[in-house]
């Protein structure tokens, strides 16, 4: 029996390496950061080949750390920073530019254009997205547009495009794989969440070249083996992008499961079962996964700024030394005494989409406190992600009952013990809150028999607390409704 998984997060600021054991608890992991390229305003790029170094370092690292090799290991899984798009040559293998990043906004003017021309429903009903510069379509486009010899050398079938997880198989495999999986493959903007192929009017629109693009498998599949980690072949059996890996770490298997990603931003999935749900409300629908033949389906949702919101408070006002110092900072008060931040520093998102808005604090009196200010942004990311909640809830027709939570800020007790006052359900913080790599572990272990089913995975789900709401009914309605007036005063 092979002892591990190792996972692979190919994440925006650093590469991961981690090993699973069949309980699901972490082994042992290395991190790598690597450079973020800024070239000019709005502009984010990645040098390909420190992100392929930089993850190839640390999967040998933490092979090497516990004395391990190849024959220890059932399978890799994969997940990965999403959109971001990589084309190159693959007879050289080199890339034909940097990676541009699914935050760059290089191709705004062109998306626009896009939206001025009526692509908008066309494009939501056939890959469940809103034409932004995030997606990979633009940013593919802009490669074959901008980097001189490209659109020849794409259309005599030499270029290979991929988002990262393409990418890092291919270089596994030594060019042997050229695939994606389906959560990947939806969030290019030429995909269609529907027919599951990669569609031909879209491409065309794009003048894409189809012979460009990765072969579509399932997220957990056969992708080939490599022979770069340790000595011998391991299998790769995993692939999942990174908000819908930990949707699967979360083991939110079901109808109505959903997750909420408390980072810099707060990423809400909801799993909407085996078909694409179109929102009335600016949520995207994507694919969650494929597995078993049976493709799973979700609605998603972000914030903006949630955890960056205490980042302002600590690095831009300098009133708290560090973020977990928010957490009994908050609780020394008993109220925020009146006071609403909605920090809007870059325009609201879903359901609010107001790219105009701004932050503000209001409410102040001679009385306010650094404590009360401190506990206005800690229930300002729960106000926000209710808000989205609440929108999920109508769009799908279904209420939530459970909110399972991740990421840096999931940490705090506050946080989660007020999204739950204010949400009204319940809040799962699990024992292992790496979800996204755990997702993509399990993915990859399902394939390889180190996992025999779904079930087997949800008995290894472990508690780490469980947040009850514990507000009546008449005080939510009035922080709601204050919190509503404070999201009106954004625009000036
Ligand atoms: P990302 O993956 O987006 O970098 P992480 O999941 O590492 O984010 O979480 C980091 C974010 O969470 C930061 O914005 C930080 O301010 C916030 N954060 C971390 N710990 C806490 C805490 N205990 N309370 C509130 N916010 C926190």
């Amino acid at each position: 029996m092979k002892k591990y998984i190792l996972a692979l997060d190919q994440g925006t600021t650093s590469s991961r390496a981690i090993l699973f054991n069949k309980s699901g608890e972490i082994i042992a992991q290395k991190q790598k950061e690597f450079p973020q390229i800024f070239k000019q305003n709005g502009y984010v790029e990645h040098n390909p080949n420190d992100i392929w170094s930089s993850l190839l370092t640390v999967a040998r690292e933490v092979l090497l750390c516990k004395g391990l090799d190849a024959g220890d290991i059932s399978s890799i899984g994969i997940t990965n920073q999403r959109e971001t798009t990589i084309i190159w040559d693959k007879e050289t293998g080199e890339p034909v530019y940097n990676a541009i990043v699914w935050q760059c906004r290089r191709t705004s003017d062109y998306c626009k254009e896009l939206v001025k021309n009526g692509y908008s429903d066309m494009i939501k009903e056939k890959t469940g997205l809103i034409i932004d510069p995030y997606f990979s379509a633009t940013k593919i486009k802009w490669i074959l547009d901008n980097v001189q010899g490209a659109r020849e050398k794409a259309k005599t079938g030499r270029l290979l495009f991929g988002t990262v997880d393409s990418y890092i198989i291919w270089k596994l495999t030594n060019g042997r794989v050229h695939a994606t999986d389906y959560s990947n493959a939806s969030r290019t903007m030429l995909f269609n969440i529907n027919t599951l192929e990669w569609d031909d009017d879209i491409l065309k629109l794009l003048c894409i070249p189809k012979n460009m693009l990765p072969r579509v498998l399932e997220s957990s599949d056969d992708y080939g083996y490599t022979t770069l980690i340790g000595k011998g072949k391991i299998k790769i059996c995993g692939v999942a992008g990174d908000q819908q890996a930990s949707l699967f770490g979360q083991a939110c298997f079901n109808e109505g499961d959903f997750k909420c990603t408390y980072g810099t931003g707060a990423f809400l999935l909801m799993n909407t079962g085996e078909k694409p749900i179109p929102s009335q409300n600016g949520l995207l629908t994507t694919i969650a996964w494929s597995v078993d033949g049976k493709v799973t389906y979700a609605l998603e949702g972000s914030v903006f700024v949630a955890g960056a919101a205490i980042q302002w408070l600590r690095d831009g006002l300098g009133i708290i030394d560090s973020a977990a110092q928010s957490e009994p900072l908050a609780l020394s008060v008993s109220n925020t005494n009146g006071v609403y931040f909605v920090p809007a520093f870059v325009g609201l998102g879903a359901p609010y989409w107001n790219a105009d808005a701004r932050g503000v604090l209001c409410g102040l009196s001679r009385g306010t406190t650094v404590e009360h200010i401190v506990r206005s942004a800690l229930e300002a990311i729960a106000y926000q992600v209710n808000a989205v909640i609440k929108v999920m809830e109508a769009d799908a027709e279904m209420k939530i009952k459970t909110l399972k939570v991740d990421g840096g800020a999931s940490e705090n007790n506050f946080l989660m013990q007020f999204q739950s006052d204010i949400t009204n359900c319940n809040v799962l913080r699990p024992m292992c809150i790496e979800t996204t790599a755990l997702g993509c572990a399990y993915l990859a272990g399902l394939k390889s028999g180190y996992w025999k089913n779904m079930n087997d995975i949800k008995d290894n789900q472990k508690i780490d607390y469980e947040f009850i709401p514990d507000i009546s009914e008449s005080k939510r309605e009035i922080l709601l409704t204050n919190w509503k007036k404070a999201v009106e005063r954004t625009t000036l």
